[in-house]
């Protein structure tokens, strides 16, 4: 159930419940708050959700004071294409639960595919049980946002997985989970762990170079899966320079790829055809260009 977004790059809001003077629920013998807990999967959601290329926007990354109705103002101001809100469970219970949006019409089906899918994946990759899909009406986020929204409730902190919540490796896992979930609905691929950190160098037209990493896996025998998408929606093209092994993105309008020397030259360098020819690029561009 593949979904397209009209923009890219994705943009997700985290409503990050709690905070400040108002901890949430509290289990006291675990020392456990729910605003500390939420903030923790926030975080991690977050890193995971960028490093897939997702712009993320959250209603706060430290404790600090963060009301209901300044969240929502903020997540619609952000204007996201889906909106989660986190909270978690208490009150002597098991189960994670979800809550999705039934008004308008347009957010809900969205809203209720996507709550159904954190359903699914908190079931298939933690394992545990799940309360099932809810909706209410009272609940004002789901309410005021005007986005595609849900809200989670996490695991009890005081029911019988209480203990996850001090296990980096558990609150991992959920986090992926919700993740997994929003990439599955907008058919952005996983990528999994072990991935490899994938240097590459960004040419100016100024001739400048600049260093940067991003992760990468290897598909179809290519590392350049995502790094092709992003130099793509940056109107660059990318140059492997085999000898190096070297990945270079350039702007086209300022490099050409040269077979024969194998690297990239400067047009400016090289103004007329013959040039052209004798530095081994390609001239057929331009003869089309005059030709038309
Ligand atoms: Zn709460």
């Amino acid at each position: 159930m593949t979904r397209n977004y009209n923009r890219n790059p994705l943009r997700i809001f985290i409503g990050v419940g709690h905070g400040g003077t108002d901890p949430g629920a509290v289990n006291h013998k675990l020392g456990l708050t729910e605003a500390g807990i939420n903030l923790s999967v926030a975080l991690l959601m977050q890193t995971d959700l960028r490093r897939h290329g997702v712009q993320v926007k959250l209603s706060r990354s430290v404790d600090e004071e963060d009301r209901l109705k300044e969240e929502i103002a903020e997540c619609n101001a952000y204007a996201p294409d889906f909106a989660v809100e986190l909270h978690t469970n208490a009150g002597g219970g098991t189960g994670f639960e979800v809550y999705y949006q039934l008004e308008p019409w347009e957010h809900s089906k969205p809203s209720m595919e996507l709550a159904r899918l954190f359903d699914t994946n908190v079931c298939k990759y933690l394992g545990a049980d799940t309360r099932g899909l809810k909706t209410d009406r009272s609940l004002g986020w789901l309410n005021q946002v005007q986005a595609p929204c849900i809200l989670v409730e996490n695991f009890f902190l005081d029911g019988p997985n209480a203990l996850w919540y001090s296990q980096p490796e558990q609150l991992e896992k959920l986090s992926r989970a919700y993740v997994r979930s929003i990439l599955e609905y907008y058919g952005i691929a996983y990528i999994p762990d072990g991935s490899v950190s994938l240097r590459y160098q960004v040419v100016g037209a100024d001739d400048s170079v600049k260093d940067y990493v991003c992760p990468a896996v290897l598909v179809n025998g290519s590392h350049y899966v995502h790094l092709r998408q992003m130099a793509k929606s940056l109107g660059l093209a990318v140059y492997y320079e085999e000898a190096a092994k070297k990945i270079l993105l350039y702007p086209p309008e300022s490099y050409t790829e040269s077979g024969v020397q194998n690297r990239l030259v400067k047009n400016s360098e090289y103004t007329t055809d013959m040039d052209r020819v004798m530095a081994g690029l390609d001239v057929l561009t331009n003869a089309a260009v005059e030709s038309t």
